[in-house]
């Protein structure tokens, strides 16, 4: 089978992992800097080339693309689609996903447990917002924000608006969270491939932080969720629509939050912490959902 993966960068981890999982499989590779594709899009159909060259025939695409080329590369991404080529994060998915404010709500109309979230517009509305999540403390989190930098923890409510008025004056768009004590500086990394969980880490905070990235200074070790845990990493990823999805949760008196679903999680934490081949079971799951919708077409 031919993959394409877009990615800006040949030699990231992730990147990397998943040409190797590929050509051990014997699969054809190619992997393709997003905004090196440019395309043609007319009724009559649609056509993409990359350095001066056509590019067709690729029967599966697997999307890496960061989150400051979100736009660019979900275009690249649904040109894929466009021309049949099949992707188990689409480009609405990848979407929907990258945009905090919607993904939160779409998993809390499926019943999926998340920590209590406010946001608003207006400065005038601070105070009431405020009181429709509770005293603090509060987590105070950057929309653009990743790997934990732009996630401030306050605990006065003099330090909750100080905090907010800050941001607004910076015209950042941000949310605010009820704090989840109990889950003491630790999250757990659930990596969903289709229906599985394939591999999970728990990450701990390092002394006087609580949050547990990383690229924080946290550190991980392989574990086996619960299935409670694994059932709700499922769920979120699948209410995104997105069939390999890096779920983050952490674990509270009522039972597991859902944090964040990232559309392109990174390999070498979770690949590190729990031994497990997750580029392998990448390809193995993105082949045979490609072969699937491949001979579907064929039938139809
Ligand atoms: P990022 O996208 O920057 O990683 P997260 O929302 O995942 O942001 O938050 C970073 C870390 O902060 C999490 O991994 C978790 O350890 C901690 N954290 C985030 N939100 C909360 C919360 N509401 N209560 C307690 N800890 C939290
Ligand atoms: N690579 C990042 C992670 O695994 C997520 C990137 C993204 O989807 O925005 O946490």
């Amino acid at each position: 089978m031919k993959f394409a993966i877009l990615s800006r960068n040949t030699k990231l981890y992730s990147t990397r992992r998943l040409v190797e999982a590929a050509r051990e499989r014997g699969h054809t590779v190619r992997v393709l800097d997003p905004l090196r594709c440019y395309m043609r899009i007319a009724s009559d159909g649609f056509h993409m080339h990359y350095k001066g060259r056509e590019l067709r025939g690729f029967d599966a695409v697997i999307p890496r693309v960061g989150a400051s080329v979100t736009r660019y590369g979900s275009a690249v991404l649904r040109q894929f689609e466009l021309m049949g080529t099949w992707s188990p994060n689409p480009s609405e998915a990848v979407l929907r996903a990258r945009d905090k404010l919607r993904s939160h709500q779409l998993l809390a109309a499926q019943g999926i447990g998340l920590p209590v979230t406010v946001f608003g517009d207006n400065p005038d509305d601070t105070v009431d917002l405020l009181s429709m999540l509770g005293p603090p403390p509060h987590v105070i989190k950057l929309n653009e924000g990743s790997q934990g930098a732009g996630v401030m923890l306050t605990e006065k409510p003099s330090a909750s608006r100080g905090v907010i008025e800050a941001l607004r004056g910076l015209y950042a768009q941000f949310v605010v969270q009820e704090f989840i004590a109990e889950a003491k500086g630790a999250d757990l990394r659930c990596f969903v491939v289709g229906d599985r969980v394939v591999a999970a880490m728990k990450r701990q905070a390092p002394k006087g932080d609580f949050r547990s990235n990383l690229h924080r200074g946290g550190h991980a070790k392989g574990i086996k969720p619960t299935a409670l845990e694994q059932a709700t990493a499922i769920l979120a990823a699948q209410t995104l629509g997105l069939g390999v999805a890096g779920v983050d949760l952490i674990r509270s008196a009522r039972g597991p939050l859902v944090l964040e679903v990232n559309a392109s999680p990174g390999l070498e934490g979770i690949e590190e912490a729990s031994g497990v081949d997750v580029a392998g079971a990448v390809i193995e799951y993105v082949y045979g959902q490609a072969a699937r919708s491949r001979d579907a077409a064929r039938r139809a």
